[in-house]
């Protein structure tokens, strides 16, 4: 369902009789380069998209918070003081687990859950989810900034952005990074966000689409990447093997100038892996310095070599994702490359707006010419990330 801010009141107003005292929202996000780097304390780049998740919140007087989504309209309540507890006996499931999450996450930096007020949080979101766009740290940041309001918490984004992923690691139970709640909190339209994810120093980086007139196009494979877990833990374990090889605790720590000696004392495999984690974080590095040199044209060589690390290296591709990469590049992408963990889920192509459409199309017409399943291909808009939204404020 996709409803705008005033139908969401709405809704709200009949599910609990008032109106909300305000809606909140925050984006999903893609990541334009930087794959597999968070991990190894290094560099990511993604961008807040304009798909958002919406939660309309209204104060009550009774220490209770109360969740409903308009995809599955029954409501979760619980005592905000009971939520340590509940969360302790693993009674905190399903996608209910996220706003709750977050609330009992404020708690452990420091909000006092047992005097603020009770909340009824009602959400509504166009992000789709497992897409790998991030709806839930969408679910997490609209809920953190809302409830860092309502309850006057004075938090910084970077804070609630420690809190969104807190809720994910210790309620939802997802080993996840902060990449994606540090998008949808810190995201900039037109702009991405540049992530030291050792440091954690985050600075938006002006991407200037509109100016050169170019699209993001999203092409997703339609591959479920759930199968991944296995191929995901035995890359973290490549790269931690790597980096005690070479004498240091994180591969952040590995630079380019090091290769020949990791050439030198690692396995074939294992070289790979080190050898994608420190271009691809040498790649970031380019990327965000030829956008503030230059501007995105230059930036679709960084994108390719990317994708051609990740198929031979980290080897995470699959066929359907270097397809599409590949007739993306034969129709007019300036560059290409598989986003997100691997083994599944979606390519990007930085594309003149132009030629959208016959990327589109050509994508379609080779994936059906393999036997492969339809891809589902749309375009997405670096945005705004969390904010308070007014009646006025238009349907992402
Ligand atoms: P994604 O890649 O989309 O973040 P996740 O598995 O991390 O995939 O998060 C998806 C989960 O987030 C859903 O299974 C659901 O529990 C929750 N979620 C996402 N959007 C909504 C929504 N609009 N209402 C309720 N829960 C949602
Ligand atoms: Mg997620």
């Amino acid at each position: 369902m996709s409803v705008t801010v005033q139908q969401l009141s709405e809704h709200f107003s009949s599910l609990t009789g008032r109106k909300p005292d305000g809606v909140w929202s925050a984006p999903g996000r893609v990541n334009l380069i930087g794959e597999h780097t968070d991990y190894n304390e290094g560099f990511v780049l993604p961008f807040a998209i304009d798909r958002r998740t919406r939660a309309a919140v209204g104060l009550r007087s009774d220490g209770i918070i109360r969740v409903t989504s308009t995809f599955d309209d029954t409501p979760v309540e619980i005592p905000l003081s009971d939520l340590d507890a509940a969360r302790a006996a693993g009674k905190i499931t399903g996608w209910s687990a996220y706003p709750l999450g977050v609330a009992w996450a404020l708690g452990q930096h420091g909000a006092d859950l047992t005097t603020v007020a009770g909340v009824d949080i009602i959400i509504d979101s166009t992000v789709p989810v497992g897409a790998g766009l991030s709806s839930s740290a969408a679910i997490e940041s609209s809920v953190a900034l809302a409830l860092n309001d309502l309850w006057s918490l004075g938090f910084s984004r970077e804070k609630l952005a420690k809190v969104g992923q807190m809720a994910e690691n210790d309620v939802v139970g997802a080993p996840t990074g902060i990449m994606d709640q540090s998008a949808s909190l810190l995201g900039a339209p037109d702009s991405a966000v540049f992530l030291d994810c050792r440091s954690l120093d985050a600075t938006v980086v002006p991407l200037r689409l509109t100016n050169a007139e170019l699209s993001i196009l999203v092409m997703d494979t339609r591959v479920s990447h759930s199968h991944a877990t296995g191929g995901y833990s035995e890359r973290r374990a490549s790269c931690e093997a790597g980096a005690s090889a070479m004498g240091t605790s994180s591969l952040r720590d590995v630079s380019v100038a090091d290769l020949d000696r990791a050439r030198e004392i690692l396995d074939d495999v294992t070289f790979r892996r080190v050898r994608h984690v420190v271009t691809e974080n040498q790649r970031v590095l380019d990327t965000v310095r030829a956008l503030n040199d230059q501007g995105p044209l230059a930036i679709g060589a960084l994108l390719d070599a990317s994708h051609v690390s990740m198929r031979d290296d980290f080897e995470i591709s699959i066929p359907e994702l270097d397809l599409a990469v590949e007739t993306a590049r034969e129709h007019g992408a300036i560059g290409a490359r598989m986003t997100g963990g691997g083994f599944g889920g979606a390519a990007i192509a930085l594309v003149p707006h132009a030629r959208v459409s016959e990327v589109e199309g050509a994508v379609k017409e080779a994936f059906a010419a393999r036997g492969f399943t339809e891809p589902v291909t749309f375009t997405v808009t670096p945005s705004q990330g969390a904010e308070r939204n007014t009646a006025a404020t238009p349907e992402a």
